[in-house]
């Protein structure tokens, strides 16, 4: 019996702890963990800098309130505008309400209210993002939902063109990642961001999952040349602990004056304390050129072990980020992997994602290589009988 509301498939893993790319549970099983709290725990668990960084603030003060001047959020924010095109940052605690506050600043700054995104989004669980959000399944229940928001279809250039200057924003991912790992082409960016200025709207790029580091750039939007208005953020900001954030270009920073928006736990120092950390690790050069050396050994590994498998039909990504899509669902073999102690997960019915630690070594690419190689190669032999 639990005491909990059942809105998660939990696995039978019990974890007792983690370290690196390894959890290690209950039983003494090891996992080589190729989720990391899904694109979370980006420079693997208890890494040593971010810990020793929390564990310092743990000693000075956990939580004041947004009414005091707290410096080490002013250092967080400097970082993230240094590496992005922003230039001021809102601090909130999860991905969905970095979203929120997007919306909410794109409404007020433009005075308009319609909202584009695109199908196979994810945005995120609140009334607002999972509105925004283009899936059906996602919906089931809660209608009728804010009707602000149209969804188009991703990687076509098409619709765009119809759009009118009643847009106060387009919201996309340039990976969509929940919807299947799928990477935006250039051209569909190059549309969406022209039809922007076109069209008097606020471009917002959604990097929760795709940003700090994850793609070899800060942010992932940053490999195609647009400058977005508004870049949300959350998952791996904090490696493990809750952060969001929301950074905007200068002409909107007018519109959220004090009292316009807000959040008890936004900016809490822990979590200050903790991204810190991570992105004076994460935005270094040398670090982002090593995940993109990884991502494409990762990526010929599986192609040259399962790119020919009659069941794969691509292997497609952005650093380290990567979906093996396949012809029938994936829910199977991503139970056979676990049970040959490599953790991924799925996006979309069809799609195994993986998304190592950004610290992974090329042996721990090996060893889950080998692994990806022998449950597709059982399930090979079990077709054929
Ligand atoms: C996970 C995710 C969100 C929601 O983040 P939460 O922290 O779960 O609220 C929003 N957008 C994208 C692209 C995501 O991957």
């Amino acid at each position: 019996m639990s005491y909990l509301f059942p809105t998660y498939a939990r696995w039978n893993v019990t974890v007792k702890e983690a370290k690196g790319s390894w959890i290690t549970d209950v039983n003494d099983t090891n996992y080589l963990d190729f989720v990391s709290g899904i694109a979370v725990c980006n420079l693997g668990h208890a890494n040593e800098d971010v810990l020793n960084a929390v564990k310092e603030q743990l000693d000075k003060y956990w939580h004041v309130s947004n009414m005091f001047q707290q410096p080490i959020q002013e250092e967080v924010a400097q970082l993230l505008v240094e590496n992005s095109d922003g230039e001021a940052v809102f601090f909130c605690n999860s991905g969905a309400e970095a979203n929120e506050a997007a919306i909410k600043l794109a409404r007020k700054h433009t005075g308009k209210t319609k909202i584009v995104t695109f199908q196979k989004s994810f945005h995120g669980r609140t009334f607002a993002t999972m509105s925004a959000t283009g899936q059906e399944k996602i919906h089931q229940g809660f209608g009728p939902l804010l009707e602000t928001f149209m969804y188009l279809p991703y990687n076509e250039v098409d619709g765009l063109d119809e759009l009118d200057d009643d847009v106060a924003a387009i919201m996309l991912e340039v990976v969509q990642g929940e919807g299947g790992v799928i990477p935006a082409e250039a051209a569909f960016i190059k549309k969406v961001a022209e039809t922007c200025e076109r069209i008097g709207a606020l471009l917002i790029i959604d990097e929760v999952q795709t940003g700090i580091g994850r793609t070899g750039k800060p942010f992932a939007y940053q490999h195609y040349g647009i400058s977005p208005d508004i870049i949300t953020s959350a998952k791996g900001l904090g490696n493990g602990l809750p952060i969001g954030a929301m950074i905007g270009k200068a002409p909107l920073i007018e519109t959220f004056q004090a009292g316009t928006h807000g959040s008890t736990f936004g900016g809490n120092p822990i979590a200050m304390a903790s991204a810190k950390a991570v992105l004076s690790k994460i935005f270094a050069e040398q670090f982002l050129s090593e995940v993109v050396e990884k991502s494409e050994y990762l990526v010929s590994k599986l192609t040259e072990v399962i790119g020919n498998h009659s069941l794969v039909t691509a292997i497609r990504g952005k650093g380290l980020l990567i979906g093996i899509e396949c012809k029938e669902e994936t829910s199977t073999i991503i139970n056979q992997l676990r049970d040959n102690k490599l953790l991924t997960i799925s996006a979309g019915p069809n799609v195994i994602r993986l998304i190592p630690p950004l610290t992974v070594s090329n042996e721990e690419i090996d060893e889950a290589v080998s692994i990806i190689a022998n449950t597709f190669a059982s399930i090979n032999s079990t077709i054929a009988q």
